[in-house]
């Protein structure tokens, strides 16, 4: 009677604590929620006036003589654009969690992405006085027009394309495109972002993926970022299908390989005519 007396207490405990738990677990994902769509309201908010600072920002770049006021106001727009792009990183951040981070589709011409994503990023040698050669490097079976996300997939590009610029002293900055299959419509393709930069030791790699973990702090003080950019890119290879990983070897380079499925357009849009003379 004692035994049958001790499984019943002890069945109503383990009844209290699962009821417990499951209150726990909705308030966790209460507070989870109220968090992001804090972070949305502050991203956006925060938006506002910085694109206002842009805006007239670019407006008074027009008559500024004096060298030493174009300094002054350039390095306003480049923390401005700074700022920008980590409230970007935040707000998409905040939206994977929440589960709300949609893609779109839309028709665009892969090649032309990757060449746009180099020549933005091209002007970092400049400014930083580095030797290191561009290459996409395009496979003959890629398609041209694809139907995908080309924001995002420009993103993901830059990301990585602009962390290898940021990690390489000098060498190359490779992105290799192949398609790995076919079927219809459907197309898988592999990139490889190849540098020859500092590398990443073998014990950090597997903490990059992972939210605010800069590998190194003395070179997130040297090189800024929010150690968001991997998080979200791992998140938009998902999201297309795809799988991302990396292998590296400190003092050598780093190569990120990543799929992503996406569709070939079967009516790309008509090229414009070359001009007529
Ligand atoms: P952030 O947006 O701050 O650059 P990322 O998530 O893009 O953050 O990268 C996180 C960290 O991973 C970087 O601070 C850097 O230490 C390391 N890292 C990323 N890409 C490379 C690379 N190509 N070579 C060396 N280190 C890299």
């Amino acid at each position: 009677e004692q035994a049958t007396e001790d499984i019943r207490r002890s069945m109503d405990s383990m009844e209290e604590k699962s009821a417990q738990l499951h209150i726990a677990n909705r308030e966790a994902m209460e507070s989870s929620r109220l968090k992001s769509q804090f972070l949305a309201n502050i991203s956006h908010e925060v938006r506002t006036p910085l694109n206002a600072i842009l805006g007239y920002t670019k407006t008074l770049q027009k008559d500024i003589k004096d060298p030493q006021h174009r300094l002054y106001v350039d390095t306003i727009e480049q923390s401005t654009n700074s700022l920008l792009a980590i409230i970007g990183d935040i707000l998409d951040f905040s939206k994977i969690e929440a589960g709300k981070l949609n893609l779109e589709n839309n028709h665009f011409n892969l090649k032309t992405i990757v060449d746009d994503v180099y020549q933005t990023l091209s002007i970092h040698l400049l400014t930083k006085e580095k030797q290191i050669d561009l290459v996409p490097d395009f496979n003959s079976d890629v398609p041209e027009w694809l139907i995908g996300d080309s924001t995002r997939i420009r993103q993901i590009l830059t990301n990585l394309v602009g962390n290898a610029i940021k990690f390489t002293h000098q060498g190359s900055v490779r992105t290799k495109v192949s398609m790995t299959s076919q079927a219809n419509q459907n197309i898988t393709l592999s990139f490889q972002v190849i540098d020859t930069g500092i590398g990443i030791a073998e014990d950090k790699i597997h903490r990059l993926f992972k939210p605010f973990s800069q590998v190194d702090t003395s070179t997130t003080r040297q090189f800024g970022g929010t150690g968001l950019g991997l998080v979200i890119t791992k998140k938009l290879v998902e999201q297309m299908n795809g799988h991302i990983e990396v292998s590296s070897a400190p003092g050598t380079g780093s190569t990120f390989r990543f799929s992503l499925v996406l569709q070939v357009s079967p009516n790309p849009p008509t090229q414009k005519p070359a001009l007529q003379r």
